[in-house]
């Protein structure tokens, strides 16, 4: 008994280990795949940020060297403000999140957290000042606890339970048939689109982070999911250095900058109203949407008149 009681003993920590692993692997891997190119300087120090103000300075950048993908892009987000990025799908969105989390480095020009050039400082504190919410979060196959904590390694549960009740998510944990020691993911208990982001909201409230980027962190969701979430969006991003990626424009409308982004150039800029008296572009995909909401006949959509 005693010896077979070991040995199983025993499987279950290497079990752990090798989950724990997998996971982090995991990580390591979607950093590695993307990462080839990309290296610490050698005398690159850690980030600091005092209210984060981000600078893309004429930038140019291409993921093979035929095929350039952004042009001249030049823009900056105020400490403590949010940018929205619009435009049509494969315009560049994605990759501006992807240059200023430095998984590629750009051909020219520079991008700057508060005067501080990406490729001078390290890449652990430089991931570690940015919270991305993405369009499709992963989740581990581990608890939901665990997949909250992962934001901040280290964290406790009161932490995390604090995190999940402020992405308004707790109450559904608690509901679960083991509450936060569930177990979600492929293997687990399947959520909902909207639950998956609850988590990745939580996730990164918990990492705190003094840069925010959603990547159209809600297209996902039907449009009563969207605004609930988009609420919070809005809250978390209060006084943090945001970029929004946006996919509806009513979620942006308040945004203090939007950047139109077009085959890679930005081809308008200013805030909502400054963009719909512009009558360019940005008007054009205000009233396409606008109408296709009406379409939609939601009692939340332009029928109000805004
Ligand atoms: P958006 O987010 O605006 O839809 P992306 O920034 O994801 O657009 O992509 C911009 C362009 O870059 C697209 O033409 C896309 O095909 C291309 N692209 C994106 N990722 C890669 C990659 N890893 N390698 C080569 N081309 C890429
Ligand atoms: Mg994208």
């Amino acid at each position: 008994m005693i010896q077979l009681y070991i040995p199983l003993n025993f499987l279950g920590v290497i079990y752990r280990e090798i989950k724990q692993s997998l996971a982090d692997m995991e990580r390591l891997f979607s950093l590695l795949e993307q990462n080839k190119d990309v290296a610490d300087a050698p005398d690159a120090k850690p980030l600091t940020t005092n209210g984060a103000a981000l600078r893309f300075s004429h930038i140019d950048f291409s993921y093979e060297s035929k095929r350039q993908i952004l042009f001249d892009v030049d823009f900056e987000v105020a400490a403590g403000t949010t940018t929205a990025v619009v435009g049509h799908s494969g315009s560049g969105k994605s990759t501006l999140s992807r240059l200023l989390y430095r998984f590629y480095d750009i051909d020219a020009g520079a991008i700057t957290i508060d005067g501080q050039d990406l490729r001078n400082v390290t890449q652990a504190s430089l991931r570690k000042a940015i919270g991305i919410v993405p369009q499709d979060t992963v989740l581990f196959n581990d608890t939901i606890g665990y997949n909250i904590g992962y934001g901040k390694p280290g964290s406790s549960k009161e932490e995390i339970v604090a995190a999940a009740k402020a992405a308004y998510v707790h109450d559904f944990i608690e509901s679960l048939p083991d509450g936060y020691e569930t177990t979600v993911g492929e293997r687990g208990l399947k959520l909902s689109g909207g639950e998956k982001q609850r988590v990745a909201i939580a996730r990164t409230l918990l990492k705190n982070p003094a840069v925010l980027i959603f990547d159209e962190a809600t297209s996902a969701l039907d449009s009563k999911a969207e605004q609930a979430i988009q609420e919070q969006l809005s809250e978390i991003a209060e006084s943090r250095t945001t970029l929004i990626i946006a996919h509806r424009l009513s979620t942006i409308v308040d945004a203090h900058q939007i950047l139109v982004l077009e085959h890679g150039r930005i081809i308008e800029r200013g805030t909502h109203t400054q963009l719909l008296a512009a009558d360019g572009a940005y008007a054009q995909m205000w009233a396409r949407q606008q109408a296709r909401e009406d379409d939609d006949g939601e009692e939340d959509g332009a029928g109000a008149g805004a």
